[in-house]
């Protein structure tokens, strides 16, 4: 819970404010880009909301936050919406539509340092969510109103947050590469092997892509969709798809011919999904090609 004796100065004076707990994930920034910005090492309210819509934004991003670090102070004039009851509102706003049946959790976890994940409703087979959110009594009964969880793929150690949690409410399997099974998911029911994809279900594939952690992993779903965890994401600033050099635990040149396993024809995807930064939807796969192709060869330039 946020607390207002902990309130950052550089918020602008109002009802909402970030407070001195933040890690700086940048969910609320992707959420509520209008409220909130990024300041030194945390975000703070660079604008309180104008209107409804912008209210109800911030309000997302207040839920979604992963420490609880946003607060909103009563507000006399809006007597019919005390803070309490208009965050129990945003509560069910997630999972919120990014595309068709794919739509972004909210309410990330801080074990994951606030990495998105995303659930994924399939006519057939059962739903799927990659990485793990936090186990949210109200994520967790729209996930149940949405027919459930029937595979939790996780793509790599560090995103892992709440899983058993998920297990044991919706009986998924959870499926992870051996290669980056801690203590915490020995318990997993599916470990990938080596580096050759492997076919989940006639429209899920997982690849293998080694870099950014030992057994990293990427989910490809109906040739369109591609969950990529913490191997790859759009960076606003440098206009470009990116992997992410300064956090890099296994090996950057393995990231790099992860990268250049993706340009295999065999993959064709139109959307970036990650963990951490920005999504990207190009016009074609082709195009998404193309991005990819810019994309290593900037990475063989930073190595
Ligand atoms: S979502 Fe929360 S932890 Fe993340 S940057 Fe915003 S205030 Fe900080």
């Amino acid at each position: 819970m946020a607390s207002p004796s902990l309130r950052l100065p550089d918020n602008v004076p109002g009802q909402f404010y970030v407070d001195s707990t933040c890690i700086d994930c940048d969910t609320c920034r992707r959420v509520a880009p209008d409220a909130f910005a990024q300041g030194d090492g945390h975000s703070f309210v660079a604008a309180q909301p104008a209107d409804a819509k912008a209210r109800r934004r911030a309000l997302m991003a207040l839920v979604a936050c992963p420490t609880a670090s946003i607060g909103m102070v009563s507000d006399a004039r809006l007597a019919a919406a005390t803070p309490a009851a208009e965050v129990r509102r945003a509560s069910g706003a997630f999972p919120e539509r990014v595309d068709e049946n794919v739509s972004f959790c909210g309410y990330t976890a801080e074990s994951s340092f606030g990495a998105w994940s995303y659930f994924v409703e399939r006519p057939q087979g059962g739903n799927v969510l990659v990485d793990s959110p936090r186990a949210a009594g109200p994520l967790l009964k729209e996930l149940e109103r949405r027919g459930g969880v029937a595979t939790m793929f996780l793509t790599h150690r560090d995103d892992v947050a709440d899983h058993e949690a998920f297990r044991k409410r919706f009986g998924c399997e959870r499926v992870l590469h051996a290669a980056d099974v801690t203590s915490g998911t020995r318990g997993v029911e599916r470990r990938l092997e080596g580096e050759d994809p492997v076919a989940l279900a006639p429209d899920l594939l997982a690849i293998p892509t080694p870099g950014h952690t030992r057994g990293h992993a990427v989910l490809l779903y109906r040739e369109r969709y591609l969950f990529t965890g913490d191997h790859l994401a759009w960076s606003a600033r440098r206009g470009h798809l990116v992997a992410f050099r300064d956090a890099n635990w296994y090996s950057w040149p393995e990231t790099i011919r992860s990268m250049e396993k993706l340009l295999d024809s065999r993959f064709r995807f139109e959307w970036v999904l990650p963990g951490h930064g920005a999504w990207h939807r190009a016009g074609s796969a082709e195009e998404m090609r193309r991005e990819l192709e810019k994309c290593v060869a900037w990475m063989r330039r930073v190595a």
